[in-house]
């Protein structure tokens, strides 16, 4: 019987690395741990659900440096337990595949202390997956088995039983077995196998820096070898490997493995990072702005009392919609004052803005940049009171030119961009090793917020082979101002028409090289 008093252990599966592979009960019970004991292939990420305060134990585990012993481990659970905690124990892939979760259960069991098991997605299953080799295959392959490759060649009595498995089984998948591969390769042709049958290795499956090795029995180790291919690794032995050739999914999208900088404000960064994330690519936050209010709100609550009188109000950014918006209601009125003027967009994505707080809008040019507002206004803006709600730091083009053509116009600010203090030594770091495959800037702002986070004397030099890319011929000049050269300037400037010259310039890159091999 386990005691009231005792608090509970979760033995969590955390699935095999993409932190989106890991069930809704694992998040749930990462979020309401006290105590997470974790090992090296529970991916970082989720420790990101964690409470603020919860412990963190650290207890290692790669194959040569066991960080701590088992027993040790077991008894910590129930330990922390005993003082009445909720402790989650976050395992690689499943707990009950050969993750020692049986171990971990007896014991609770024996201290009385009660527990649950949250399964995960096994990496004997997915890290395959992920490579495009299906496990089982109904014209090729009918069992399936699991090893581990982790046995002691010296054992004078394997418990495996080759001359069973080498045979007896189509599918065969080695956890562990990087080191041991000579042993296990040996054993399965001594057995029977024949030499010509495929094998794969697959290293950080599932992750962005997954990595694949194909061969056949005859001659994957010294493949091994000369590649010095390294654990951890699932190993795949079987005909299913050879339907990776044609359902290869995962390490063939266009951004593949590269790691890529946005540099947007936090709120703002998720849309172009999930894009970024869906073609393959590692992405790295490292916010410059952030969007706060302006100094000063009462030029902005007088306009608003006399919206009626304004014959357009532009928006030049979905960031002023937003904040705009929040303005009216903490100021007890609503988007209904928004009734009077035409309302005009810079571009779809501020436009979408308006749409979801129900207002259409009446104008968005086909380029988006100010120089399109002005060729393409719908009707002459002569006489007219143009009212453009905007940043704080922004080009003056728009007004200067409305106002040339004889509009009357108002300028108001509805946010300021400013420098967000992210800490660079990571990021400069990384650029130093060269790990940084591209930089994306999506403003002006973000070009001269990065350069005085990263730059000396206002000037940035990137280290070669960092690609630039940036939204528009705006910040593309703003990059070289500062001493950065572009490499990419989308042609549509939006996210979208960014992720898209990023998509082309890696296609055309892999399509040289092919051209060269
Ligand atoms: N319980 C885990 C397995 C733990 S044994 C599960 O169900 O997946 C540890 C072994 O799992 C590693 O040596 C390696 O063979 C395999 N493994 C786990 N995650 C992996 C990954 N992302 N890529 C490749 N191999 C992985």
């Amino acid at each position: 019987m386990s005691n009231s008093s005792y608090g509970k252990v979760y033995l969590v599966g955390a699935g095999p690395g993409d932190p989106k592979l890991c069930t809704l009960k694992a998040v749930e019970c990462i979020q309401k741990a006290d105590v997470i004991v974790y090992d090296r292939l529970a991916h970082p990420a989720l420790l990101k659900h964690a409470q603020p305060d919860v412990e963190l134990i650290y207890v290692g585990k790669a194959s040569s440096d066991h960080a701590m012993r088992q027993e040790d481990i077991n008894h910590l659970l129930a330990d922390k337990a005993k003082e009445g905690k909720i402790v989650t124990r976050l395992k690689g892939g499943d707990p009950f595949v050969f993750g020692r979760g049986g171990e971990e259960a007896e014991l609770l069991v024996e201290e009385g202390v009660s527990f649950e098991v949250v399964p995960g997605i096994t990496s004997a299953i997915a890290v395959p997956a992920y490579a495009g080799i299906p496990v089982t295959h109904r014209k090729l392959c009918s069992t399936l088995g699991i090893i581990t490759g982790h046995e002691d060649p010296n054992k004078t009595e394997s418990s495996i039983k080759w001359d069973k498995i080498a045979t007896g089984i189509d599918t065969l998948v080695f956890l562990m077995g990087v080191e041991n591969l000579p042993n296990i390769v040996s054993e399965l042709v001594k057995n029977g196998r024949a030499t010509d049958t495929p094998i794969a290795l697959v290293r950080w499956g599932t992750r962005t820096n997954q990595e694949t090795l194909v061969g056949t029995l005859g001659d994957i180790v010294e493949k091994v070898q000369q590649t010095g291919f390294k654990s951890p690794a699932v190993t795949i032995v079987g005909e299913v490997v050879r339907l990776r050739d044609t359902l290869r999914w995962f390490d063939n999208r266009p951004l593949f493995g590269k790691k890529v900088v946005v540099t947007r404000s936090r709120e703002q960064a998720s849309e172009l990072t999930q894009e970024l994330e869906n073609l393959g690519a590692e992405v790295i936050e490292f916010p410059v702005i952030k969007i706060v209010p302006p100094a000063d709100w009462s030029p902005v609550d007088t306009v608003v009392e006399g919206m009626a009188s304004f014959d357009w109000l532009i928006f030049t950014s979905a960031n002023g919609v937003n904040c705009l918006v929040k303005r009216l209601l903490k100021t007890n009125r609503d988007i209904r004052v928004l009734a009077g003027p035409k309302i005009a967009a810079i571009g779809p994505k501020t436009a979408e803005t308006l749409e979801k707080f129900g207002v259409r809008v009446d104008f968005i040019p086909d380029k988006f940049v100010a120089e399109a507002v002005i060729d393409q206004f719908p009707e002459d803006v002569k006489g007219k009171r143009i009212l453009l709600a905007r940043a704080g730091v922004a080009r003056e083009v728009l007004p200067e030119k409305l106002t040339e053509l004889g509009a009357d116009v108002t300028v108001v600010i509805v946010y300021e961009t400013v420098l967000e203090d992210s800490d660079s030594a990571d990021i400069k770091q990384m650029l130093d090793d060269g790990e940084i495959d591209i930089i994306t800037f999506t403003s002006s702002s973000t070009v001269k917020n990065f350069v005085a986070l990263i730059g000396e004397n206002g000037k940035s030099s990137l280290p070669e082979g960092v690609t630039i890319a940036c939204i528009g011929p705006i910040t593309a000049q703003t990059a070289e101002e500062y001493g950065l050269k572009p490499d990419i300037i989308a042609d549509e400037y939006t996210i979208e028409g960014l992720v898209h010259a990023l998509v082309d310039r890696q296609s055309n890159i892999t399509q040289a090289l092919d051209r060269i091999k």
